[in-house]
């Protein structure tokens, strides 16, 4: 079968040379062909060398490349693409006694633009965000059984957060089975079938462990909670007193039964359904450890600057309240938001709070998220951390 051919613009072939995986529509000169969303295509300069192939969809990202060269995408580039994920893995140590939560597929920064796979024991999760993907998920799926030296039993297709009601929550493989599910030793209750994202935030492991060595003795606000995953750390850690705020019923439900799961149940923790921005108002001084973890304010850049000054409110409100030598986590995950722009946006909202401020830790996202060195924009899990004094 002849597949389509995309031919880039004289000059454009430079930024696939230097494997960035993304085609945008202003580098195309012609198409040769009619692909289909989702379709795979070749990626030619205006000399007819074939740089690249990938999925094609008609959008401002026309091609989201999965190799550099001429390929074919069939069972044995899955099965060669996850045996490398599962590679990089064990290289960064998951999945471990400790820890049975990790993130197998990290989209462009595993060379799988528009894929995201999260393992829970011994189901995937695989989350779809092109339709190039979306098409290839049987395949994908049972790919990723088959690579997994019988780790993965159960391949769950979450797409239908990303792509629309209409695609995924079904299993691609296998069944649901509930395993006991760790994240350093901790142990968490994981929704994949209706939680956010695939169920859990794995992105902040790392973070989690380092709050929780600031935590004992600490009275902790934990806002934005979901799960309770910070709130679960600094209990374990000796914390004095954790409130754990969500806007979500099932998100405080949730964090009330991971918080029994691990053993603690009495005066030590509350968890509040309430807005972050309403629960700081009459605090001042109650927290000597916060945690400001909200969702993507900005999904796109045309809401940048409002969610700019969300981050500055909350962060200005957190820093006007802690108490005196208290310490802030403070994240963004939203991609437009760059970590220069974001720690600019925490130095505005120290100067309005008139607190003085010295940063401790820069943050990001583990090494199960890998971020390929020529797709920076890979890197949206950004953190500071900052003693108020
Ligand atoms: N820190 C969490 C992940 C946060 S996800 C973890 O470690 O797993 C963002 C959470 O913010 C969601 O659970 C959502 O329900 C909650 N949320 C969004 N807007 C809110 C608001 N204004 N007040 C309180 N919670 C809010």
């Amino acid at each position: 079968m002849k597949l389509p051919i995309i031919y880039l613009k004289a000059g454009k072939e430079r930024s696939v040379q230097r494997f960035h995986p993304w085609i945008f529509s202003g580098a195309i000169d012609k198409i040769n062909g009619e692909p289909a969303d989702g379709d795979v295509v070749k990626v030619a300069d205006g000399g007819g060398n074939i740089l690249a192939t990938g999925h094609y969809q008609k959008a401002s990202i026309t091609v989201r490349v999965l190799f550099f060269g001429d390929a074919m995408i069939d069972n044995d580039f899955w099965d060669e693409a996850f045996a490398q994920c599962f590679a990089h893995r064990r290289t960064v140590g998951f999945p471990s006694k400790e820890t049975n939560i990790f993130r197998l597929v990290h989209a462009e920064g595993d060379s799988l633009p528009g894929l995201v796979v999260d393992v829970y024991g011994s189901t995937a999760v695989v989350q779809c965000h092109s339709h190039g993907m979306y098409k290839a998920r049987q395949a994908i799926a049972e790919s990723i059984v088959r690579k997994s030296d019988g780790l993965i039993k159960n391949v769950f297709d979450k797409s239908s957060e990303t792509l629309g009601k209409n695609a995924g929550n079904d299993f691609l493989v296998g069944e649901l089975i509930r395993d006991d599910y760790f994240e350093n030793g901790h142990r968490f209750l994981i929704d994949f079938q209706s939680g956010q994202k695939t169920g859990f935030f794995i992105d902040q492991r790392d973070n989690r462990e380092l709050f929780s060595r600031y935590s004992a003795n600490k009275n902790v606000l934990n806002t934005f909670c979901y799960t309770g995953g910070f709130s679960v750390y600094a209990l374990d850690k000796k914390a004095n007193h954790v409130d754990s705020i969500d806007s979500s019923k099932k998100a405080i439900e949730l964090t009330i039964s991971n918080i029994e799961l691990n053993g603690f149940a009495g005066e030590e923790h509350n968890a509040i359904v309430a807005d972050v921005m309403e629960w700081m108002k009459g605090n001042e001084g109650a927290y000597d450890l916060i945690v400001l973890d909200p969702p993507a304010f900005a999904k796109h850049m045309d809401a940048r600057h409002k969610a700019v000054q969300a981050y500055k409110r909350i962060n200005r409100m957190a820093m006007e309240q802690i108490a005196a030598d208290g310490i802030l986590f403070t994240f963004s995950c939203s991609q437009v938001v760059d970590r220069e722009l974001f720690r600019n946006t925490v130095t505005a909202a120290a100067i309005e709070a008139g607190r003085e401020v010295v940063i401790l830790h820069q943050l990001t996202q583990p090494a199960d998220h890998p971020v390929s060195i020529y797709h920076p924009e890979g890197e949206y899990l950004k953190g500071l951390v900052v003693l108020v004094r």
